[in-house]
């Protein structure tokens, strides 16, 4: 077993919010140079940015997975997390069809472009990605897990747009592989609040939108080789996988 440094929730420049030098090679540099083994793309409501990511990676010896950060019904942020190019294509469908009409207006919230290897523009999107899709959590769990993705609600300490906020607990019955923590929360404090929680993994990660951000937390995990499949082992505790530190 080897242990690995994963930083899951890292926004690029397509997310409205998201700095515009977080262009897929930044992102692949600042990782490098902070030793992460392990990067989460997650823009909100759209997977179409983490492509390119995925590609100028290939090359490296960082696993790069490729996902989004949905904004469920609730207004719950969950992170979604794809092996497959198909299964990306279907869950971009699947947010299209649920995301609700109100434009950008980007001198207001920001640009949401998608660029290319020469970093020219290829797309902008002109609906608001940071709305809230027309599907519960459960409904976006169940998706994911059809697609046998892996899901992740997201820094469930903050007091907004967190399962905790939104809902007041962690439904029971809910499928997820682990949990999200904010980059600031003293997880012992935490744990002593939820103890009901205790049993399930935790992975504490960046939400970077600036560079500067990515890695500067990280969760260290427990696995075999870099792999997606791995990563769901350690998520869920499977043969020895494991979280280490979070
Ligand atoms: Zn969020
Ligand atoms: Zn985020």
């Amino acid at each position: 077993m080897n242990l690995y440094k994963a930083d899951l929730h890292i926004h690029t420049l397509l997310s409205p919010c998201g700095d515009l030098d977080m262009t897929p090679k930044n992102i692949l540099a600042k990782a490098k140079a902070q030793n992460i083994d392990i990067i989460g793309i997650t823009d909100h409501n759209s997977v179409r940015q983490c492509y390119l990511v995925k590609e100028l990676a290939e090359n490296d010896d960082i696993l790069v997975l490729c996902g989004a950060e949905v904004t469920t019904s609730e207004e719950v942020h969950c992170l979604v997390f794809f092996e497959k190019d198909h299964q990306l294509i279907e869950f971009q469908d699947f947010i299209e069809e649920n995301l609700p009409g109100f434009l950008n207006d980007p001198s207001f919230f920001g640009y949401q472009v998608v660029i290319d290897k020469n970093e020219d523009i290829i797309y902008e999107e002109e609906l608001l990605l940071t709305s809230a899709l027309r599907k519960s959590i459960d409904e976006i769990s169940e998706k994911v897990s059809q697609l046998n993705g892996i899901f992740i609600p997201a820094h469930i300490d903050k007091s907004k747009n967190s399962i905790i906020s939104q809902l007041g607990f962690v439904p029971k019955g809910l499928k997820f592989d682990a949990l999200g923590l904010s980059p600031h929360c003293d997880f012992s404090e935490f744990i002593v609040e939820n103890s009901y929680l205790k049993d399930f993994s935790f992975v504490r990660n960046s939400d970077a939108h600036y560079v500067d951000d990515i890695g500067k937390v990280f969760t260290e995990l427990q696995m075999k080789e870099l792999s997606f499949e791995e990563v769901r082992m350690a998520l869920n505790k499977i043969d020895g996988r494991k979280i280490v530190k979070i």
